[in-house]
């Protein structure tokens, strides 16, 4: 499709953030603008993140202070997808989550039963507050059976300074002390994280647009769940990294911004 016919049938945008609509606080050209011509055009607007180290009111405090924030927008990170699989199915069980307590609170709110010990789920979210008492936990739980799910698989975060470890590294460690993996990883780019948006919005596949600019989780992400692709090149992508990809996005643009030369 071309980008024309990609916003044409689009009902819902899922905008990745870092490198995407801003770097930390910082928005990439005239978003705010942007944003407001693409809900202008009807679209609704999804923030969509798998950093899981925060709730969804603390990243609309955050939109909130840019400007980007308006009515009807909803955030959706991998910690309530996570969440709301739960809920879905395995709505009796007990879950050990490894998470910062705003998030384990979230948890608690979505009607998930976190317990610290006899677990039936372990759930390793990015905890900007792990600690060696966490982790002595949390391996000890996989090791005897409990069913292992990650809210995504990012190595590292996006940062200013030098990126410091996501839960794709913490995943890394609990292989080697555990020998176990995760049965679930709920994040971009697996479908968990897809199944759960179209099941909350009530939208099809074929009406979502995946908007990110990492090929390996936010094109990969749409591709896998059957929406449509936009790589935008304001971030870690370029036209180099681009071609010498597996993962083919369905559009190219140099920033979001330029989304509204076709609304
Ligand atoms: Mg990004």
């Amino acid at each position: 499709m071309t980008i024309q016919e990609i916003t044409a049938v689009s009902k819902v945008f899922l905008l990745d953030m870092d490198g995407t609509i801003y770097f930390d606080e910082t928005p990439i050209g005239d978003m705010k603008n942007t944003l407001q011509a693409l809900r202008k055009a009807g679209k609704k607007l999804v923030y969509f993140t798998n950093n899981s180290s925060k709730t969804p009111d603390e990243y609309e405090r955050k939109l909130k202070k840019i400007g980007f924030w308006e009515e009807g927008d909803l955030v959706y990170t991998s910690a309530m997808a996570t969440a709301e699989y739960l809920r879905e199915f395995y709505p009796d069980k007990r879950v050990y989550v490894v998470a910062t307590d705003a998030v384990k609170e979230s948890f608690q709110a979505y009607g998930v039963t976190v317990v610290e010990e006899n677990p039936d789920i372990c759930v390793l979210a990015y905890d900007t507050t792990l600690t060696f008492e966490k982790l002595r936990k949390i391996n000890k739980y996989i090791v005897e059976g409990a069913l292992y799910i990650a809210t995504h698989p990012d190595d590292v975060c996006p940062s200013k300074d030098v990126f410091p470890p996501d839960v794709g590294s913490f995943i890394a460690l609990l292989k080697v002390s555990s020998g176990k993996a995760p049965d679930v990883i709920c994040g971009k780019p697996y479908t968990t994280m897809g199944e759960c948006i179209q099941r909350k919005l009530g939208v099809k596949g074929n009406q979502i647009t995946m908007v990110g600019d990492r090929l390996h989780t936010d094109i990969r992400f749409g591709v896998n769940n059957g929406f449509h692709t936009v790589l935008v090149l304001s971030g870690e992508s370029t036209e180099e990294t681009l071609k010498n990809s597996p993962d083919t996005p369905e559009a190219v643009l140099p920033s979001l911004n330029e989304i509204t030369e076709y609304l």
